[in-house]
């Protein structure tokens, strides 16, 4: 069989611990045999990263703006331990956060679902993919806390020097705590657009919601881009893809959530994303089956698992011992990227390897064959748990017997 070819490569970002080993598995067990691979590679690996003074996360993140898509394996994000283990010059940043903000970018998560796991919620046959705001709000907040007695004010000073303020409280009879959050006008925009061009990527309806009622100038502000925006931008392209935009309270949201069958983006701000976005994956099953996808709002695509780098596996890995890492979001990451690539480059052969790929990772699972994390919630009676690389070859017979077809 002639291997699949490719025009333009895609960024490779290779991570750390057992992601990292399967990562290397899946590239020679399910890609390279079938695919003329072209990346242009950047280790992300901690060591690397060290050596580099962190550049080569950088570097990648630039690689990615010119090419367009890439595809990221899970990486560490340094904490104390981390430090001494790896014999760091300095903490760096979260490569996750580093290249976000190279990009600009909104992060969309969804399930993947498969026969014989069932979500917690029976309604949710289709996928609730998540959009988190992931600038501004409480995550960038001031906080004081506030003696008996004071009297807490906003002062806004603009730029010719005149001030607008605000009581917050006179806390007389008590002490207390404030907060001051704030967000921006660019960023909100950004994720609208972010948000309404991914529903048009996926042909998938959008929710919003905020708390408008309540917060009439902050979450309103946040109604407000989004309404415009779409008026101006995106009202007619949804009408063409027959596809829709909602917006309501955000407790509405939940109510309506939760009685739904799915098969549509929910963008949240950046604390309901944080929150809803574990509920959400935690009642699919398992982290282990979540995808995540970073779209910026000019159309650049960074594709990875939503989970980290399965750290106990891997010391487990290290011990010589057979692991049962759940490999599935990372080959869902590569099969994101690969499509991407083939319908930006006009190459139905690689969109094509991409669903069948992904065809066979499921007929693998519904056929019994399965990790450990899902075997553990799995209702199929013939259910039995494969190491990761037994996992990875069953999914290569299949794989091979969809491109023979
Ligand atoms: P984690 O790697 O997601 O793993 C947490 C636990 O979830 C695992 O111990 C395992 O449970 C289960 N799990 C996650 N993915 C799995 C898979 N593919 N197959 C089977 N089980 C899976 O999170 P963590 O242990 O908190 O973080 C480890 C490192 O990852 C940290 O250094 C962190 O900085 C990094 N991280 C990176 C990213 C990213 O690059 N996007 C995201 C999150 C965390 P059991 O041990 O019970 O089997
Ligand atoms: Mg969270």
């Amino acid at each position: 069989m002639e291997k699949i070819k490719m025009t333009t490569p895609l960024v490779e970002m290779d991570g750390d611990e057992m992601t990292r080993i399967i990562w290397q598995m899946i590239k020679e067990k399910l890609l390279l045999p079938f695919i003329d691979l072209k990346t242009e590679y950047y280790d992300l690996g901690l060591a690397h990263r060290n050596e580099t003074d962190d550049k080569v996360t950088v570097e990648s993140a630039e690689a990615t703006k010119k090419y367009g898509v890439a595809v990221k394996c899970a990486t560490i994000t340094p904490n104390a331990a981390r430090m001494t283990e790896y014999d760091l010059k300095e903490m760096w940043k979260s490569p996750n956060g580093t290249i976000r903000a190279i990009l600009d970018g909104t992060v969309f998560r969804a399930p993947i679902i498969v026969e014989g796991i069932t979500p917690y919620i029976p309604t949710w046959t289709k996928p609730i993919t998540i959009a988190r705001h992931a600038y501004g709000d409480v995550y960038k907040n001031t906080e004081l806390r506030v003696s008996q007695g004071s009297k807490a004010e906003l002062k806004v000073t603009d730029q010719d020097g005149h001030e607008t303020s605000a009581l917050i409280y006179d806390f007389e009879d008590s002490a207390g705590i404030i907060q001051g959050l704030h967000n921006k006008d660019k960023s909100i925009e950004g994720f609208a657009r972010s948000c309404f061009n991914y529903a048009l990527d996926t042909k998938q309806d959008i929710w919003f919601a905020s708390k408008d009622t309540i917060s009439k100038q902050y979450d309103h502000r946040f109604k407000d881009i989004f309404a415009e925006v779409f008026e101006n931008d995106y009202r007619a392209k949804f009408e063409e893809a027959g596809i829709e935009y909602f917006y309501t309270l955000i407790d509405d949201a939940v109510a309506r959530v939760i009685r739904s069958e799915g098969g549509y983006i929910w963008a949240c701000k950046n604390y309901d994303g944080d929150v809803m976005s574990d509920m959400v994956a935690t009642a699919y099953g398992s982290l282990a089956m979540m995808t995540s996808v970073l779209v910026s709002p000019d159309g650049i695509y960074e594709y990875e698992a939503a989970h980290g780098t399965v750290q106990r596996h891997y010391y487990k890995y290290c011990k010589g011992e057979k692991t049962s890492t759940n490999p599935v979001a990372t080959i869902y990451a590569w099969t994101g990227a690969l499509r991407k690539r083939g319908e930006l480059d006009s190459l139905p052969a690689l969109c094509g390897f991409a669903d069948k790929l992904e065809k066979a990772v499921l007929a693998t699972i519904s056929e019994g064959i399965m990790t450990g994390d899902l075997a553990a919630i799995s209702t199929l009676a013939n259910k039995q748990t494969a190491d990761t690389e037994t996992f990875l070859d069953e999914i290569g017979i299949r794989l091979e017997r969809l491109l023979n077809q």
